[in-house]
């Protein structure tokens, strides 16, 4: 295990008082010891780490797990309870935010001596910081997004469905090594723009359109996301305003990324532009979230977070207007944060264009 990590575990054993740390969620496991398949439970205790996993998956985990032994196991709840008795753990610490009900109560089952301790916010900044590594992998998949979008782009044209667009991305991103969709792709044209996940459908692209594109891959485990919004044809004065607003607040935001702003501050920056502008009611969800193992992680950036920029996170940037019934514009970057700014990671133009 790379040994901030196995710190930063440490110090939750320390303050909550564990023995040990018991870890489901899949993308955590990814992160503390390397593991990529689909089932397993991970054991950090003070002295040891345990991965346990089913049958499909102990020649593959014995070549990846980085830290401790690994445990093939027939029924994981029942190893589960073996491990924690042979290793006289008591006090154990679970990943609240991935045990659901079901597990939690056969845990509970297992022992009358055994003490579960929910863990929600001390392990939630776990992959709050890249490291070298995280980011350069970041950065490929992001690269991924710029290489598909230029090739599918030109391609765009109306009477084309959003679907179809949706579709050539996907082709072109797997085509060039992507491994998965980030998500299922927005494609969201005309009056459909007021949808902020409008997922691509039928719909053929018309003339006056604002389209919105919101897509990416996977690398290494890593996502890219990124969002575009563009024209088919001459719009309106109005959706040419509010995409003008939209860039703006996106931009000013882009430029206060530093390490040390309360990202409550940094949403505030993009939100009262906007608001300022008069579409406050129609920028109807935050500046944006953490990217990395998982699409949306830590830190979630928006106005309820008090969390404190810092060097090494991975964040979005993506203000919107969102019109009902008329259209809306979305514009997304995917960032890192440096030492006196953020270097942008996604780079795909974001200026006012027409097709
Ligand atoms: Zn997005
Ligand atoms: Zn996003």
């Amino acid at each position: 295990m790379i040994s901030q990590r196995k710190q930063f575990v440490e110090n939750i054993l320390n303050s909550e008082g564990l023995d040990a740390l018991l870890v489901f969620g899949l993308p955590n496991i990814r992160y503390l010891c390397g593991f990529t398949g689909t089932d397993g439970v991970l054991y950090v205790g003070k002295n040891e780490s345990v991965f346990l996993t089913d049958p499909r998956y102990v020649e593959q985990a014995e070549k990846q797990v980085n830290s401790g032994r690994v445990i093939c196991y027939k029924n994981k709840v029942a190893a589960v309870g073996d491990l924690l008795k042979d290793l006289s753990t008591n006090r154990v610490g679970f990943d609240a935010q991935v045990v659901n009900v079901a597990l939690y109560q056969q845990l509970q089952q297992l022992s009358d001596t055994l003490d579960w301790q929910p863990i929600t916010e001390p392990l939630s900044p776990l992959r709050g910081i890249k490291s070298a590594d995280e980011i350069t992998l970041l950065k490929k998949s992001a690269d991924l997004n710029s290489k598909a979008f230029n090739a599918v782009f030109p391609t765009i044209s109306k009477g084309m469905s959003e679907r179809d667009i949706s579709l050539a991305l996907e082709f072109e991103l797997k085509r060039l090594g992507g491994e998965e969709n980030a998500f299922d792709f927005i494609v969201a044209s005309g009056p459909r723009g007021a949808l902020p996940h409008g997922v691509a459908s039928h719909k053929v692209l018309e003339d006056g359109e604002l389209v919105t594109i919101d897509f990416g891959t996977r690398v290494g485990g890593y996502h890219s996301d990124e969002t575009v919004t563009f024209a088919i044809g001459a719009v309106d004065g109005n959706l040419r305003q509010i995409f003008d607003i939209v860039l703006e607040a996106h931009d000013s935001a882009i430029k206060a990324v530093r390490p040390g702003l309360c990202i409550a501050d940094l949403d505030a920056v993009a939100r009262d532009y906007i608001t300022a502008q008069g579409f406050g009611e129609y920028f109807s969800h935050g500046l944006g979230h953490g990217v990395g193992l998982e699409i949306h992680e830590y830190p979630g950036v928006s106005s309820r977070s008090d969390v404190i920029l810092a060097q090494g996170m991975v964040i979005t940037i993506e203000p919107g207007i969102y019109l009902p019934t008329v259209g809306g514009v979305r514009i997304e970057d995917t960032v890192v944060v440096t030492a006196d700014g953020c270097e942008v990671l996604t780079s795909i133009p974001k200026q006012f264009r027409q097709l």
